[in-house]
């Protein structure tokens, strides 16, 4: 029988979700024996190759390209979680909502204490993703399954929910793997 199918992709995060569930540790050779990883940054593939049972997202998205990776994500994953705070309200990433798009590039090209701009120019190249008005938490763009918070949850949780989804469960996970304190 086929192993079932997992996907990782990182949006506006800071890959500190992935290297929770890098966390692990001996559990991924049990993780490897029970699924097929498809795209994903721990094995450098670019897109998905096939239907996924599940999908993990960590970050938000702050510019296009996260809006249609999500987008490709939702549509090759039967289930898709949420994983970590900023996939979830848009985390650290979500402060600059406080200040308008135009000011932030402001303040990061022309007008910070440390810029050096001689051009005095805000970067443009058209290969560059268009950044969005504000940062948006990923159930704003597509529908989302499950939520999986901390910043970033524990390899602990992760494994919780991982083997809860594998095995055909919701997760649900006890106070000691969702508590801050
Ligand atoms: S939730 Fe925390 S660890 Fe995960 S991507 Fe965001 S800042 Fe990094």
């Amino acid at each position: 029988m086929a192993k079932p199918r997992i996907a990782t992709t990182s949006l506006c995060g800071c890959f500190g979700c992935h290297m929770s569930l890098l966390d692990i540790d001996e559990r991924i050779l049990q993780l490897v024996e029970l699924v097929e990883f498809d795209r994903s940054p721990i094995n450098d593939w670019k897109e998905i190759q096939a239907d996924v049972d599940v999908g993990l997202i960590e970050g938000g998205c702050c510019n296009e390209e996260n809006v249609e990776v999500l987008r490709r994500f939702r549509a090759r994953c039967k289930v898709l979680v949420s994983v970590g705070d900023c996939a979830i309200n848009g985390g650290i990433p979500a402060l600059r909502n406080l200040v308008p798009l135009s000011e932030c590039l402001e303040e990061a090209y022309l007008n910070g204490p440390t810029v050096v701009n001689p051009g005095g120019r805000i970067p443009d190249d058209p290969e560059i993703p268009l950044l969005l008005d504000r940062v948006y938490p990923c159930h704003e763009v597509v529908r989302i399954d499950h939520y999986l918070p901390g910043c970033p949850p524990s390899a602990d949780a992760l494994w919780a929910a991982l083997t809860a989804l594998l095995g055909g469960r919701a997760p649900e996970l006890p106070y000691e793997l969702v508590k801050y304190d």
